[in-house]
This record gives structure tokens, sequence and C-alpha cells, in this order.
């Protein structure tokens, strides 16, 4: 259903579908960098997208036939369901699956 209609849009603009998709699932990170373009930081308004939001994003562009899907934020180890999220991304079939993350919380 996802797919059906959402091609349809696209065909109607003359678009093909997107073959990857990044989400940033939070806002939140553990360092402050003053380049930050997403001005992330530890106080940063943006807070953590609900988990239910990014299992639901990831199943529709799974449904959409994507082929690769990266995590990021913010810094996305900040978020408390990172991990499960990751395992999500991985399951759901993807050609590649990204994690784009400082490093800094990995030990
Ligand atoms: S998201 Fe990246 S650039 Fe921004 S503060 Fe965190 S580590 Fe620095």
């Amino acid at each position: 259903m996802v797919r059906s209609s959402l091609e349809q849009t696209l065909q109607l603009a003359g678009l093909r579908p997107p073959q990857t998709l990044t989400i940033a699932i939070t806002g939140a990170c553990n360092l402050s960098c003053s380049h930050c373009w997403v001005e992330a930081g530890e106080s940063a308004s943006a807070g953590h997208v609900s988990s239910q939001t990014v299992d639901r994003l990831i199943g529709e562009f799974a449904a959409l036939g994507g082929s690769g899907l990266r995590l990021t934020g913010g810094e996305p180890l900040c978020h408390p369901d990172w991990l499960d999220l990751l395992r999500l991304a991985v399951a759901s079939g993807f050609g590649a699956v990204a994690l784009q993350t400082n490093g800094m919380l990995l030990n």
C-alpha cells in the first residue's frame, strides 16, 4: 500500500523511488562541536525521535524497496534504543546499513 501510493505519486512527478534513506534518530550528542551543522549537544532542543516513529519509517522504506539506510543524529548512540533500531534496520533486508557515530560511546 505504501509502495503503490508513493510510486504513483512519484511516477506522476516523473521521479523514481529513493534508494537510500538517512534518519536522524536524535538531536542529542555527547559532544558540542563548534562546527556542528545540526547544532547537536547535550542540551540540544531536538530530543530523541520515538522508537515507534523510527520503526515505522524503517518499515515503510523497506516496503518501498530501499537499498541503503543510515542512522545518524546528533549522536545516534545517545538514543536509548539505538541498538534495537540498528538490529531492526539490519533485519529489514537493506543491502547496506550504516551507523554514523562519533564513536566516543563505544567501548
Ligand atoms: S553530531 Fe557530530 S558534529 Fe555535532 S556535536 Fe555531535 S559529534 Fe560534533
